[in-house]
């Protein structure tokens, strides 16, 4: 088994470590900050091995150097993205593979939020890190890419095991939620899961993970083909990708 530890760090950013503890390796996702990972391997007794970058935002590859120069770790992201991910050291590109252990993770390329963006889906491990792509109810802003590019690498995620557990790089659940009841107020499943949401964050608990499973239930962005959101956006009749862009748009200005 591996285990995975979620860190809260800045306002909102989750750090993952992931251990396996036959090998002893252990990799930080998208370390925002080093010390809060510094002090959860000093107390566990880990070492770091890996640094797996989903995007080059300095909210995701803010700790790399230092825990770099502290640990000898190897640095992976999206080989597109090698002249700007701090400490740089191997490329992954759709398909490849990386490992910790026996454990193997396929990195799919996720372009839309970022040109580079890249997840890591550990299929044996039920888990699937994506950074800025895919949050609980929500997608990642198009900084870098158009809506059909998101919308064809949201397509990748939709097709993942229903049981997946989606561990995203941020904790913008409730605000996405709200918004996802304004283009869908009539769904039920979406919410009974706010309520859940609401009585979390009132306890100041996390709301990530979720699964693949919840996501396309109550995520707008996975949810192009609902009539009920289509009608409720005025989009009955087009094309998934225009219904998608159109609830992109409504978001940003949301
Ligand atoms: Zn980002
Ligand atoms: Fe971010």
């Amino acid at each position: 088994m591996l285990t995975i530890l979620e860190l809260p760090v800045l306002n909102d950013n989750y750090i993952y470590l992931l251990h396996d503890p036959v090998s002893g390796e252990t990799a930080a996702v998208d370390p925002a900050v080093a010390q809060p990972v510094l002090d959860v391997l000093e107390q566990k007794g880990w070492r770091l091995t890996t640094i797996l970058n989903t995007h080059h935002h300095s909210d995701h590859v803010g700790g790399n150097l230092e825990l770099k120069q502290k640990t000898g770790c190897t640095v992976i992201a999206g080989v597109s993205d090698q002249h700007r991910i701090p400490g740089f050291d191997r490329g992954v590109v759709d398909g490849d593979a990386v490992t910790l252990g026996k454990h193997t993770a396929r990195v799919i390329s996720t372009p839309g939020h970022t040109s580079g963006h890249v997840v890591y889906h550990f299929a044996g491990d039920n888990a699937l890190f994506c950074g800025d792509t895919l949050f609980v109810m929500g997608c990642g802003r198009l900084f870098e890419g158009t809506a059909e590019q998101m919308w064809r690498s949201l397509q990748k995620l939709k097709a993942l095991p229903a049981s997946t557990q989606i561990y995203c790089a941020h904790e913008y659940t409730q605000a996405n939620g709200r918004f996802a009841l304004t283009v869908e107020p009539g769904n039920r499943q979406l919410q009974q899961r706010m309520e859940v949401i609401d009585q979390l964050r009132a306890n100041h608990l996390p709301t990530v993970p979720s699964t693949i499973e919840q996501e396309l239930a109550t995520n707008p962005f996975f949810r192009e083909d609902s009539l009920a959101l289509q009608e409720a956006i005025k989009m009955v009749g087009k094309k998934p990708v225009e219904v998608f862009a159109e609830v992109r748009r409504l978001k940003d200005c949301f």
